[in-house]
């Protein structure tokens, strides 16, 4: 005997994550906004601006965020940053 079931399909498209790439090399992630290359690295950079006005009414944001790689942060970046002023990073370290 041929047993039928109704089941729901539902047919739809959404924006999903796929991938991260460098906005100045073109490289690509391993894992998702992870850059890091093995399963025990995690490595994630972060070039953004927010702006946002909050009034009693409501409000608006907006966010500007540039990708870029690990070696293209070292490489470029940091350089770039270092170069003007002598500027120094905040660096945090953690240790568990
Ligand atoms: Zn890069």
């Amino acid at each position: 005997m041929k047993h039928m079931k109704t089941v729901l399909i539902l047919e739809h498209t959404e924006e999903v994550f796929d991938k991260l790439t460098c906005d100045v090399c073109g490289a690509e992630s391993h894992w998702d906004e992870n850059w890091g290359k093995k399963e025990h690295e995690k490595i994630l950079t972060t070039i953004s601006m927010e702006e946002e006005e909050s009034f009693p009414n409501g409000g608006q944001s907006q966010l500007i965020q540039y990708h870029i790689c690990p070696d293209c942060f070292k490489a470029h970046l940091s350089k770039w940053m270092e170069s003007h002023r002598g500027n120094k990073p905040t660096v945090t370290t953690s240790v568990w």
